[in-house]
C-alpha cells in the first residue's frame, strides 16, 4: 500500500480537531455491567462453577472432533445436530429447543424478540441479576417482585406484580422470571408454585433452571401442556463447561422460531456445537458428579451451622449464609487474604450481611471452612 495510502489514499487527511462526544442511550448510560469478580486466588466458590474438568474420554472426543472441522467454512447456523441431541435428551422435537452462547444470550434473544419499548418484565427480588439487566438493555421495563421470608415467590406478591404489571398494557408482563432454584438464595420454587405462575401470568413464563441437576424437580414436566413455559438450561455449571459458553431453551416451536428471528446468522461457533454433541453422551458422569456434590452441599452447610452463621436451605451447587454479628464485607475480605474467593451479595435486596459460596472439592470446601473460621474469629 502506497504512503498515505487506504480507501481514498489521494484525499486530504481530516484533521483530528478533538474527540466528539458520544454519549451512549441516556438508560445505557446509567447502567453498571454485571460483573463478578475475576481474582486470582487458590480456591474460587465465587460463581457456582464444577470444581472439576468435563470427563477426559470427552476431552479427547472434543480434541478429535475440532481436528476434523472445517475451519474455513461457517458453522451450521441452525446447529441442527445439536438441537436434535438436546431434544432427544428432553423428549422433545428439535424445532422446540434453541441454542446460544451460554444461557445469559439465551435470554437476551428472548427479550429482543419478546422484549422492547411498552412492554415489561416482572422478576422476584433478590434473584439473579442478569434477568433485569437483560431486559433493561433491550428496552423492557422491570416490575419487581418481592420474595417472602423463606425467599421463595408468594401467592399474594405474585398476584401484586402481575397486576402492576397489567397497568403497563393487557399483555404485560409479557415475560415473568421464575429461578429456580434460585441464585443467589439456593431454593428450588415448589412445582404448585410455577403451576400458580402459568395459570396467572399473561405472558411467557421463563424457568431458569442453570442449577437443574441439583433440584428436587423440573419445570420441564410442565412443557407439554403450556406453550408460554421456556425452560432455560446451561452447560456452564454441572457439564463443567463455562469456558465453552453453551446454554439452551426448551419451549414451544412459535417462540423458538420468535428467538432465531432476533439471532444474528452462524453465531453458534463449529467447536461449541460439536462439543454440546458430544457432552450430552457423557450425560452419566455429569450425573454422578451432581450427586457427589449434593452429598458434598449437605457436609459444608452442616459445617456451617456449627459455626457463627445463619444458613440457607439449597437445592444447587451453592450455599447462601448471613454473617451474623459480623460485617459480609468484612468476613469476605478476610476470606479474600486467606485466597478464598466467594461472592459477596449483602447489597443485594433482602441479603444485607450475606455471602455465597460455591460448593467446590472436598479440599476447597475444607479451605473454605477454615479461613471462615479466622474470618470470623
Ligand atoms: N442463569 C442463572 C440463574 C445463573 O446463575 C447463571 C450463571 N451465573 C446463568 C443463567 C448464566 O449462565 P451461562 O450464561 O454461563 O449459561
Amino acid at each position: 500500500m502506497s504512503a498515505g495510502g487506504g480507501v481514498g489514499g489521494d484525499a486530504p487527511r481530516r484533521e483530528r480537531t478533538g474527540r466528539r462526544r458520544i454519549t451512549p442511550r441516556a438508560d445505557v448510560a446509567l447502567m453498571s455491567g454485571y460483573h463478578s469478580p475475576q481474582i486470582d486466588v487458590a480456591v474460587r466458590l465465587n460463581t457456582n462453577e464444577a470444581p472439576e474438568p468435563p470427563p477426559a474420554q470427552f476431552v479427547r472426543e472434543l480434541e478429535a472432533a475440532i481436528a476434523s472441522i472445517d475451519l474455513n467454512r461457517y458453522p451450521d447456523r441452525d446447529a441442527r445436530a445439536l438441537r436434535e441431541a438436546l431434544a432427544a435428551e428432553h423428549a422433545v422435537d428439535a424445532e422446540q429447543v434453541y441454542c446460544a452462547n451460554g444461557s445469559n444470550e439465551v435470554l437476551q434473544s428472548l427479550l429482543l424478540a419478546y422484549g422492547g419499548p411498552g412492554r415489561c418484565a416482572a422478576v422476584f427480588e433478590p434473584t439473579y441479576a442478569l434477568h433485569s439487566h437483560i431486559a433493561r438493555v433491550t428496552g423492557t421495563d422491570v416490575v419487581e417482585g418481592e420474595r417472602d421470608d423463606d425467599l421463595l415467590i408468594d401467592e399474594r406478591e405474585l398476584a401484586r406484580v402481575l397486576t402492576a404489571a397489567g397497568r403497563a398494557g393487557e399483555s404485560n408482563p409479557v415475560v415473568t422470571f421464575v429461578c429456580s432454584p434460585n441464585n443467589p438464595t439456593g431454593r428450588a420454587e415448589p412445582r404448585d408454585t410455577v403451576e400458580r405462575v402459568l395459570a396467572a401470568a399473561p405472558g411467557i413464563v421463563v424457568v431458569d433452571e442453570a442449577y437443574a441437576q441439583f433440584s428436587p424437580w423440573s419445570a420441564s414436566e410442565l412443557l407439554a401442556d403450556n406453550p408460554h413455559l421456556v425452560v432455560v438450561r446451561t452447560f456452564s455449571k454441572t457439564w463443567s463447561l463455562a469456558a465453552l459458553r453453551l446454554g439452551y431453551a426448551i419451549a414451544d416451536a412459535e417462540v423458538v422460531d420468535a428467538m432465531w428471528r432476533v439471532t444474528l446468522p452462524y453465531h453458534l461457533d463449529a467447536v461449541k456445537q460439536a462439543a454440546g454433541v458430544l457432552a450430552l453422551r457423557h450425560g452419566g458422569a455429569v450425573r454422578e458428579r451432581a450427586a457427589r456434590l449434593t452429598e458434598e452441599r449437605g457436609r459444608l452447610s452442616a459445617a456451617l451451622r456449627t459455626m457463627a452463621v445463619e444458613v440457607y436451605p439449597s437445592d444447587a451447587n451453592f450455599i447462601l449464609f448471613r454473617t451474623t454479628g459480623r460485617d459480609a464485607r468484612e468476613v469476605w475480605r478476610s476470606l479474600l487474604k486467606q485466597s478464598v474467593l466467594v461472592r459477596d451479595v449483602s447489597a443485594w435486596p433482602r441479603l444485607d450481611g450475606c455471602l455465597r459460596v460455591t460448593v467446590g472439592t472436598r479440599a476447597e470446601n475444607d479451605e473454605f471452612l477454615g479461613a471462615l473460621a479466622v474470618a470470623l474469629a
